[in-house]
């Protein structure tokens, strides 16, 4: 195999993204996929222009741009995503962090900053964690305050990855509980929790952009029913494990925001509303329990 330059790879990556109609991948997933496998920074790539690849990382390389164009996200190569200010470590267990997430993270975080009694030493409930990204993040914000994080998951896997990016990210304030939804939590002898936020499944099962996906967890993404199945449930039995006026916050699909708004009312919420994701589309509701 003969050796490439990084100015023979930038050359290639930008016949690669000219290419777009054929092969949809963003030119940064290729860059940034190249500074994984040479471990090295950005700038590396404009001072050391004539740095030959080793014959294992091109191999390396073009092994992970094929799988990319096959349908694997950057992520799931390079094994980790940014997201809020923390880093997260990502398998093919979990959905990779998403940027419109961030939205219930801020969303949380002013609702508590605005409640007019002091929120100190208080208990989050985040159900379908996943990866950790929601109950993380907010752990690591609200440690200051002394607040307590509980993450729920199905998945064993996805609990195995969370709890690693619970050590990575420093944050100790936060149980990990393997549950069906809320089967697992007593209403008998635990405290209530303050919040309660969840991006579960929501994605119509009929949707035919899954029969695209070749590397996430289907089933963290579709559920029955239009994809409300998963938000029904966690709004009807969220008024046992929710304090009086606690927070419900929780992520949907952009056309889901007047029907779960309903599912809110429907079940007692008050001050119910949703908010836009940076995309201006409907993508995260809350409401107050009574
Ligand atoms: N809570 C995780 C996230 O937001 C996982 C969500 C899910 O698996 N549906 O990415």
């Amino acid at each position: 195999m003969t050796a490439l330059t990084i100015r023979q790879i930038k050359t290639q990556i930008q016949q690669m993204t000219n290419e777009e109609a054929i092969s949809p991948l963003p030119s940064f997933w290729i860059t940034d996929w190249l500074l994984h496998v040479i471990n090295k920074s950005a700038l590396f790539l404009i001072t050391d222009e004539s740095y030959e690849l080793t014959e294992d990382e091109q191999k390396q390389f073009n092994a992970g741009v094929v799988k990319m164009k096959q349908g694997t996200p950057l992520a799931y190569l390079t094994g980790q995503q940014a997201f809020w200010s923390l880093n997260f470590m990502v398998n093919e267990h979990t959905l990779i962090p998403r940027p419109d997430t961030e939205i219930l993270i801020e969303q949380v975080l002013n609702w508590i900053s605005d409640q007019p009694t002091q929120t100190h030493g208080k208990r989050l409930l985040d159900l379908g964690t996943g990866s950790g990204c929601i109950a993380i993040s907010l752990a690591y914000e609200l440690k200051k305050d002394n607040w307590q994080v509980v993450a729920v998951d199905l998945s064993s896997e996805a609990l195995n990855v969370a709890q690693h990016n619970a050590v990575l990210n420093e944050v100790t304030n936060i149980e990990f509980v393997q549950s069906s939804w809320y089967d697992k939590l007593s209403t008998q002898d635990t405290p209530l929790f303050d919040i309660i936020v969840s991006n579960p499944p929501y994605i119509d099962e009929a949707d035919e952009h899954l029969t695209r996906l070749v590397a996430e967890p289907i089933s963290a993404l579709s559920a029955p029913n239009h994809g409300l199945a998963d938000i029904e449930h966690i709004v009807q039995q969220a008024t046992h494990y929710l304090c009086k006026g606690g927070l419900l916050a929780i992520e949907h699909g952009y056309d889901q925001g007047r029907a779960v708004r309903q599912l809110f009312l429907d079940n007692g919420f008050g001050s119910v509303s949703t908010v836009q994701d940076y995309g201006g589309n409907d993508r995260v509701t809350l409401g107050q329990g009574c």
